[in-house]
Order: C-alpha cells, then sequence, then structure tokens
C-alpha cells in the first residue's frame, strides 16, 4: 500500500522507510510521483496541529493516505519556547547556525540544572474516509554550554543526553532515543492494528 509522506525532506523519507516497510507499507514523496502538493500555512497552536494540517492537505490533494510530522525544540528556562517556531527562532527560517547562536544568548549564565529541555515530534496520518492517527514522541535533554560535534541536524550540536550532545551521537543511537525514532514506532503500532 502507498503511502504520501508530505516533505520532500529524504532523511525523514529514509527513516519512514525503514520503519514502515515491514508492515508493506510504500512511503513515497510528492516528488516521486511527479507532483507538487500544495504549500499549506502551519498556523497550528501545537505540533499536532501542525501534523494534522499538513497530512490532511496532502490526504484531500491525492486521495492517498498521507504522513505528516511536526517537531521542535522545547526549552524550560524560556517557557516551552522555540517550540512550533524552532524552525525560525532566529527570524529565518531553517537557519541552524542562527537558532543556535540564539538559544545560546537566551541561556547565558542560566545554570545546568536549570538548562531543561525536550524534543518534540507529532506526527499524523490521515486516510482519505477522515480516519487519522496522532500520535507523540518525547526525548528529554540539557542545553549544552557551547556547540559539540557535527552529526544530525537543527539544535543536536546542542542538545545533550546522558552528558553527550545528538552532535556525537549516530544516527542509529539516535533513532532509539529521539523523539523521532519514539513517535514513529508509536505510529508503526497503531498502523498495525488500522492495517491487520
Ligand atoms: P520540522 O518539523 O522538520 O519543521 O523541524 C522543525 C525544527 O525543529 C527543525 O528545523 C530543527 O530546528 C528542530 N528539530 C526538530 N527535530 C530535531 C532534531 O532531531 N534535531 C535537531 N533539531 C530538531
Amino acid at each position: 500500500m502507498d503511502f504520501i509522506l508530505a516533505t520532500n525532506n529524504m532523511k525523514k523519507l529514509a527513516e519512514m522507510q525503514r520503519i514502515l516497510s515491514p508492515l508493506g507499507i510504500n512511503v513515497v514523496t510528492a516528488k516521486m510521483l511527479g507532483i507538487t502538493l500544495t504549500e499549506v500555512e502551519e498556523d497550528g497552536k501545537t505540533f499536532e496541529d501542525n501534523a494534522k494540517i499538513k497530512a490532511r492537505a496532502a490526504c484531500k490533494e491525492t486521495n492517498m493516505p498521507a504522513i505528516a510530522d511536526d517537531s521542535g525544540l522545547c526549552v524550560d528556562y524560556l517557557n516551552g519556547a522555540p517550540g512550533i517556531f524552532s524552525a525560525r527562532f532566529a527570524g529565518e527560517h531553517g537557519n541552524d547556525e542562527k537558532n543556535n547562536d540564539l538559544l545560546l544568548e537566551k541561556l547565558k549564565g542560566v545554570p545546568e540544572n536549570e538548562r531543561t529541555a525536550h524534543y518534540v515530534c507529532a506526527i499524523c496520518c490521515a486516510f482519505p474516509n477522515k480516519d487519522e492517527i496522532v500520535v507523540r514522541g518525547e526525548c528529554n535533554g540539557l542545553i549544552g554550554f557551547e556547540r559539540d560535534g557535527n552529526e544530525g541536524f537543527g539544535y543536536d550540536p546542542l542538545f545533550l543526553v546522558d552528558g553527550k550532545s545528538f552532535g556525537r551521537y549516530t544516527a542509529d543511537e539516535k533513532d532509539k532515543i529521539s523523539h523521532r525514532g519514539k513517535a514513529l514506532r508509536k505510529l508503526c503500532e497503531e498502523l498495525k492494528k488500522v492495517i491487520e
């Protein structure tokens, strides 16, 4: 069965395929189908809202089951910011360097015990018959005092789990404990129930 993934992020596609292919699910992107999905405004107030907005739109447009995710970093000292605005924290969409600089600046002088944070990933799978599955995965950590490591993306060089930066975790190590890995495994469990 083909599912459309509402992103052209190849890393996400590979991760989804790895986890969902044992269920007989083939995940494809719009690009692979030779179509372009209409851009939707991600104006939800929660990660789940935004994942639903993207999945519903892709499902409606293609009449295929559609999967979309929304993720970000929530820092306790900043009352949950950057949250759903993680990709554009410093104003420019997807500028990881600027986002990390701003995060370090906002946490200047904040002691280690107040630098707690968590990543969140919400995934929605929307079916043409209007059924929906929504799952969430979280990963707790601490924001470091400086960047460390070159693995991963986004805030990973500043996100510490068990004293080690996500910038130093291999992809496999990160998958096992990450917000996205957890959400994907939950999605897999829910899809098993629907498909069987
Ligand atoms: P999106 O859900 O792909 O739009 O990601 C939103 C933003 O959250 C990214 O641009 C990153 O800044 C941040 N983010 C989400 N997941 C991760 C992660 O696993 N590592 C680092 N940053 C992440």
